[in-house]
């Protein structure tokens, strides 16, 4: 009820939902304009000026209230650089939950994402890389919770032969079988969804790199993304050509998109604790979400 947990401003609005079902209130941490992850540089300093140590909890002495847990998200499947994310959560004893939603088939250090912190969540929704139609999954190294959550996602029952005894209130969260069928044949396609998304990209990365203004956004040198989606990231001195390219990008069957507004600037989220959230800001103004099917690059490699 008094928890917080620190989040990327720039995410999908689910993640901070999740939080808000709880009764837990997002706290937002800003953005690296490399990956548009979560900042562990200035999350830390951000937590060194905020977080008081008190029995075995870390409190932000701003608002009295329990941080309880750091969530990161790997925005469009590239990883962010988890190593020190996962030193600063140690050093606060704070656990890491990777929003892995769009990451599927990403790798940290030759490792898959969704594998370093305590739980990480994947989405199988339509637009996703692999998908059920709609649900997704949890994945954790921890016995105690993978059953908790399996007991939690059946309505919470007790294993009975005939009896209906429920012991606490849950969730009908589990996958519909014709879904699981589904994702089963999905699975059987990731290699070749990801070698078209990265056929892609290459693709946008070659043909965009060279001109003056912008960036495409590429997989940092330590892992290797998904590229769920293809980014085009304006120069700062560039930013108010972010509509009217979005107009042109549209009006000649470009589907683009601009970036998810960062979660301070939507009204139930507004008045959410946070750190300076300048570069989620800046990269909002001036990002383009290029079109990402996994079709485009295939008929790129041909
Ligand atoms: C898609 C997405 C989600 C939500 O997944 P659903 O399966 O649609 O609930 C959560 N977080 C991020 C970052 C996403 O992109």
């Amino acid at each position: 009820q008094d928890d917080e947990v620190i989040m990327p401003a720039v995410t999908f609005v689910a993640t901070a939902n999740a939080a808000a079902y709880l009764k837990a209130i997002p706290h937002f941490a800003d953005s690296t304009e490399e990956n548009f992850g979560i900042d562990v540089e200035r999350l830390s300093k951000h937590l060194s000026a905020i977080a008081l140590r008190q029995n075995d909890q870390v409190i932000n002495r701003q608002t009295g209230r329990r941080i309880a847990a750091v969530v990161c998200m790997h925005t469009f499947g590239h990883p962010v650089d988890l190593d020190p994310l996962v030193e600063l959560c140690k050093a606060y004893d704070l656990p890491l939950i990777e929003d892995a939603a769009e990451a599927l088939g990403s790798t940290y250090k030759g490792r898959h994402v969704g594998n370093h912190g305590l739980m990480s969540a994947f989405s199988f929704n339509g637009n996703k890389i692999t998908t059920t139609g709609g649900g997704g999954m949890l994945v954790t190294n921890d016995a105690e919770l993978a059953a908790r959550a399996r007991h939690l996602s059946s309505t919470a029952k007790t294993p009975h032969r005939w009896e209906f005894y429920h012991d606490e209130t849950g969730y009908n969260y589990r996958m519909p079988n014709l879904n699981a069928a589904l994702g089963c044949a999905q699975l059987e396609r990731l290699d070749d969804m990801l070698a078209a998304k990265r056929a892609l990209a290459a693709h946008y990365i070659e043909t965009l790199s060279g001109i003056d203004g912008i960036d495409i956004l590429a997989a940092p040198g330590y892992g290797e993304s998904n590229y769920w989606l293809n980014a085009l990231v304006l120069k700062p001195e560039n930013a108010s050509l972010r509509d009217p390219l979005l107009g042109a990008l549209n009006d000649n069957t470009f589907a683009s998109r601009p970036l998810w507004n960062p979660m301070h600037l939507l009204p139930m989220y507004q008045d959410c604790p946070r750190m300076d959230l300048s570069v989620a800001e800046s990269l909002f103004h001036r990002t383009i979400n290029l079109p990402s099917s996994a079709r485009l690059g295939r008929n790129i490699s041909g």
